[in-house]
């Protein structure tokens, strides 16, 4: 086959391997500086299957870093006032530096109200508001997991974000609005593109990084796609026979973009090695704020 007119494939599994053995290195520095190792609890409640499997790889890849790690599974019928008096419980736990709840939770639960109510110096999800705010400004401690594992992969890639024509197609508050501020602030130009966009497949066109994160398989095909731009597929779906695959026809896309993420093995594996940065960062600030 020849390769030479395919798209250079991102590897975030080698990305989230080659930076996970960094984090690792730095918890056991940390953990001979202070006795003790950064903490991170998860709370689970319910039976979601996709989530028991998130939850279960962050465990143990906070585990492989060497954190000590504690999963809450609690019941679906688990009330606000039960779920409220857990996270108190974890708040006040010394061992724990990062606390997330995984999302979804059950309809009947107040996920605002619980997003709040962790510590934003425990938030390593950066959900809170004040962290958010944080992000807006360019001043934080933690920023949300999928996409800062984004902006490490371009760096990790030497892909100079300063000035380039960057769209992002998906405006949620976990990956698309949070996307194109980190975008911004690496000097991008940046476009954010939602369902209601008009000519949607003309501004894709202009792209040079395109960042797609809508839940629709294979929505973005390669005759949107800009010759040689960077595709980043942030999208995690079935496809009609059950395959993982993400927002973009891979097969398409790559015959036309310059670098492009596979899925799987592209954007995921770095969702948790942020997870894992900022709950050392969580522990570091524990530790300045003694
Ligand atoms: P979400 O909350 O459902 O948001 C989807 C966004 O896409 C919305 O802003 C929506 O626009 C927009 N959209 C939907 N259909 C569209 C269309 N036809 N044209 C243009 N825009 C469209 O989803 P999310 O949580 O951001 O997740 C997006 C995808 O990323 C999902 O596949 C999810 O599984 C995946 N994901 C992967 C990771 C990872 O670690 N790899 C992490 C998080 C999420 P409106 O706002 O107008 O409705």
């Amino acid at each position: 086959m020849v390769k030479s007119n395919m798209a250079h494939i991102i590897d975030g599994k080698k990305i989230a391997e080659t930076t996970r053995a960094d984090i690792t290195a730095r918890v056991e520095a940390f953990k001979n500086e202070n006795g003790f190792v950064p903490g991170l609890a998860v709370v689970i409640v319910g039976e979601n299957p996709a989530s028991k499997v998130y939850v279960r790889n962050k465990k143990l890849a906070s585990e492989q870093a060497g954190m000590y790690s504690v999963v809450c599974e609690m019941p679906e019928n688990t009330t606000q006032e039960e779920l409220m008096a857990k996270l108190s419980q974890l708040k006040a736990d010394e061992k724990i530096h990062g606390i997330l709840v995984q999302l979804p939770l059950p309809k009947h639960l107040n996920e605002s109200e619980v997003l709040r109510f962790i510590p934003p110096e425990k938030d390593v999800d950066a959900f809170h508001a004040e962290n958010t705010g944080h992000i807006m400004i360019g001043d934080y401690h933690f920023l949300p997991c999928t996409p800062a594992g984004v902006m490490t992969m371009l760096k990790y890639e030497n892909i100079d974000v300063a000035g380039k024509k960057c769209v992002v197609i998906g405006r949620s508050n976990i990956v698309g609005k949070p996307m194109a501020m980190l975008l911004l602030h690496a000097d991008g130009t940046v476009t954010v593109c939602h369902s209601k966009t008009q000519n949607l497949a003309e501004i894709i066109r202009q792209a040079d990084i395109l960042v797609v994160a809508i839940g629709r398989a294979k929505f973005v095909t390669g005759d949107m796609v800009k010759p040689g731009a960077v595709v980043i597929d942030v999208g995690m779906n079935r496809d009609e026979n059950g395959k993982l695959c993400g927002d973009c026809d891979f097969e398409s896309c790559e015959k036309v973009a310059g670098a492009i993420t596979p899925v799987p093995g592209g954007v995921g594996p770095m969702t948790i090695t942020t997870l894992l940065e900022n709950t050392l960062r969580a522990a570091e600030l524990a530790v300045k704020n003694a």
